[in-house]
């Protein structure tokens, strides 16, 4: 039993010093990279590169090791990295796989344990405990965003509502109804249900008892959260996860929020230059790659998740001194490139979540023109003010402005009516790009 003042899940774990967090990781991946010589995949990587687990001294020895990549999972799909026999394998989840092959991630009976150990851990962290209720409003099945959170929030000791993702009348009753303390949402899902809060009369201050909110699975600003925070009257702590380490609790703020806290006696954390493949200085942008250090069914090294990030520092005043991590930009494929600038939709969200008579929905869309690439940033009003025509004028001049200074170009800006724009439950679309390929 976990000590319900204690403001740790695992105050062993949380708390090593650094030099406890690198023995560990040490010892841990030495024996993950023994055990990957069970995977077909991984022995062949190996012989090819004429490396032996032996040759992993130091934890600076990581660095020797493959590569691991989606196109990767794609080939050896659907069991080819496994490094255990399948009937030692309790559960599968699998990526949408829009493009090829889907990728698929095994999972023994302690993964599955250790990943509910892992979000727990967050979810404890920002102060819940077997009191509160968690509903958790994510899509269940295949996305782990479901499962991963229920039985995190189970091993923590809550009420766990398993609402799933949609019908959001009836997430704002059980909200109401069972007295739910604390909800999971993507961002832009939250959006929408204080939307139809405000649309049905439910203030979420005097009406629920929601207190804290996990928030991930997309890149969402700063400002965002703030908005989510002020909108709710909560605390809005982002999560981050992904299906191939398991899926959410690789990393969630703390009390502080102050970077994401990246669990390195699961992890190793690297970030690398996209190009060069080689490590980039602490607080500098680049790719961050992950080794896993506790998975038995599927242990990846040195992943490229593609999510670009920044070291903000390793020590903090919550006292856990695992890796803090600057919030994700986006994927480096979520980059638009428009006339020769890179652009996230990130940079764009943040100038919009300045102006206050902008509501939280827009869409980035790239055309072609008379043979000339633009980008038209459509999004909502808060109110509709369409009799005062000079003000709209006004406030249409100035996002543009702001925009201009942010991403060096200037888009198109349609400013349109609260609800208009597609809204999605499961991650936000933000761009759509129907520019002309040239060939
Ligand atoms: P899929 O690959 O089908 O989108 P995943 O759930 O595995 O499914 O997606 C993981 C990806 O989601 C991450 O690589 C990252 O790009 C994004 N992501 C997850 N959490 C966050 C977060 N808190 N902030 C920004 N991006 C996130
Ligand atoms: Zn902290």
């Amino acid at each position: 039993m976990v000590d319900n003042k204690s403001p740790y899940f695992n105050p062993e774990r949380e708390t090593l010093t650094r030099e406890g967090i690198e023995a560990l990781q040490l010892e841990r991946l030495q024996a993950t990279v023994k055990h990957c010589m069970n995977s077909p995949f991984y022995k062949k990587r190996f012989e090819e590169m004429g490396l032996k687990p032996e040759d992993i001294k130091s934890l600076d020895d990581v660095r020797k090791l493959p590569f691991t990549t989606k196109q990767d999972l794609r080939d050896t799909y659907p069991f080819g990295i496994a490094s255990v026999p399948l009937r030692k394998c309790v559960r599968l989840h699998s990526s949408s796989g829009t493009t090829g092959n889907p990728t698929v991630i095994l999972h023994t009976q302690k993964d599955l344990d250790e990943w509910a150990n892992q979000v727990a851990r967050n979810l404890w962290m920002v102060g819940l405990r077997p009191d509160d209720v968690f509903q958790n409003s994510s899509g269940y099945g295949m996305f782990t965003g479901g499962l991963g959170f229920q039985y995190g929030a189970e091993k923590l000791g809550m009420l766990t509502v398993p609402a799933a993702a949609g019908n959001t009348l009836r997430q704002i009753k059980f909200i109401k109804d069972f007295g739910t303390t604390a909800l999971h949402a993507v961002p832009s899902y939250v959006t929408r249900i204080y939307e139809v809060m405000q649309q049905t009369g439910v203030d979420p201050r005097k009406d629920t008892k929601l207190r804290v909110l996990a928030i991930g699975a997309e890149p969402h600003s700063e400002e965002q959260r703030k908005r989510i925070e002020a909108m709710l009257g909560v605390k809005a702590y982002n999560s981050f996860g992904m299906s191939e380490m398991c899926g959410p609790g690789v990393g969630f703020e703390c009390c502080e929020q102050n970077g994401l806290h990246f669990w390195e006696d699961y992890y190793i954390v690297e970030i690398v230059d996209p190009e060069t493949l080689e490590p980039v200085p602490d607080g500098e942008i680049g790719e961050l790659v992950l080794t896993t250090l506790q998975r038995e069914a599927m242990p990846l090294l040195r992943y490229r998740t593609r999510d670009l990030t920044r070291v903000l520092g390793r020590t903090c005043p919550c006292g856990r001194n695992h890796i803090r991590l600057d919030r994700m930009r986006g994927r480096s494929d979520d980059m638009i490139v428009l006339r020769g600038v890179n652009i996230f939709p990130i940079q764009i969200e943040k100038i919009l979540m300045q102006f206050p008579e902008l509501a939280n929905n827009y869409l980035i869309t790239l055309t072609t023109d008379n043979d000339n690439d633009n980008m038209t940033v459509e999004v909502e009003l808060e109110e509709l003010f369409t009799d005062d025509y000079q003000r709209l004028l006004d406030l249409e001049k100035n996002i543009k402005r702001a925009l201009k200074d942010e991403i060096l170009l200037t888009p198109h800006v349609k400013l349109v009516a609260k609800g208009t724009l597609p809204v999605s439950e499961g991650k936000a679309v933000r761009v759509v790009d129907k520019r002309k390929v040239y060939q």
